[in-house]
């Protein structure tokens, strides 16, 4: 498949998702809908960190640009159902999630469950650790229980109809270096580390501001990162046959 049927179908699908949930929702007549972007739907050409007035501000990178111009479309349709018939649809653009019960896959997963799944392997073939790329991007991880507890605070409380960032502080934005040194600590893993640089970092950074969500949170705690790595490698470690790959 070209790169361009793959873009068209995540851009035709996402619409389609989008027109469904919430036609339907007006329709039987659903009192809040809380949909989710991602924090890559945002303009390739940004200042850091980007908050989100600046969603709409240019075109998204060109590697997903199918999906994040459908994503964004989100917003223009809860503006509409808003404007149009008082609708409290809202949206969340959420930092780069893990946790227990996430995706797993080598392809299709996100960096952390693939270092916890290859450091797996690695330990009991005795093989080394390959991590993709240079190890310097970098990223705010939220723990999928954290991103639980405020979706639910979204869904009760938040009554704008324009999106909020739900992601950890600038400040605890980490290179992945830094996070695959966290899983081979937290699985214990003494055999050697390999950058593979053949392999895409994907952007630099996607440095987000949670400063929107800090105002009306200021005392939320997140789950230190340490320890959501920890409880995620260890849920892993028990639940390895059954676990999404
Ligand atoms: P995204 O780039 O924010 O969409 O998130 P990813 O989790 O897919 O990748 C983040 C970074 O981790 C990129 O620089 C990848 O090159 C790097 N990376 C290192 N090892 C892996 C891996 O095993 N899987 C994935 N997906 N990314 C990895």
């Amino acid at each position: 498949m070209t790169h361009i049927h793959i873009v068209s179908i995540f851009f035709r699908e996402n619409i389609l998702i989008n027109e469904n949930v919430l036609s339907t929702s007006y329709k039987f007549n659903v009192k809040k809908v809380v949909s989710c972007m991602s924090t890559c739907n945002f303009p390739v050409k940004i200042t850091y960190p980007f908050d989100e007035t600046m969603l709409h501000n240019g075109p998204p990178h060109d590697s997903n640009f199918g999906f994040s111009y459908a994503k964004r479309m989100i917003d223009v349709l809860n503006t509409a159902y808003s404007s149009q018939f008082g609708c409290t649809y809202t949206s969340v653009i959420s930092a780069n999630v893990f946790g227990p019960h996430d995706n797993f896959n080598l392809e299709e997963g996100h960096v952390l469950p693939g270092l916890m799944r290859r450091i797996h392997s690695a330990k009991e073939n005795n093989t080394p650790l390959v991590v993709w790329g240079t190890g310097s991007p970098r990223r705010q991880f939220i723990y999928s229980l954290d991103l639980g507890r405020l979706f639910l605070w979204v869904l009760r409380e938040y009554d704008e109809v324009v999106p909020i960032i739900l992601s950890v502080g600038e400040e605890d934005e980490v290179s992945i270096k830094e996070a695959a040194d966290m899983v081979v600590e937290a699985m214990d893993f003494k055999g050697e580390v390999v950058y593979d640089t053949s392999k895409s970092d994907g952007l630099f950074k996607k440095t987000a501001s949670n400063a929107k969500l800090r105002k009306y949170l200021p005392d939320f705690e997140f789950t230190p990162i340490k320890q959501a790595i920890k409880e995620t490698c260890d849920w892993y470690v028990a639940n390895v046959e059954t676990a999404r790959k």
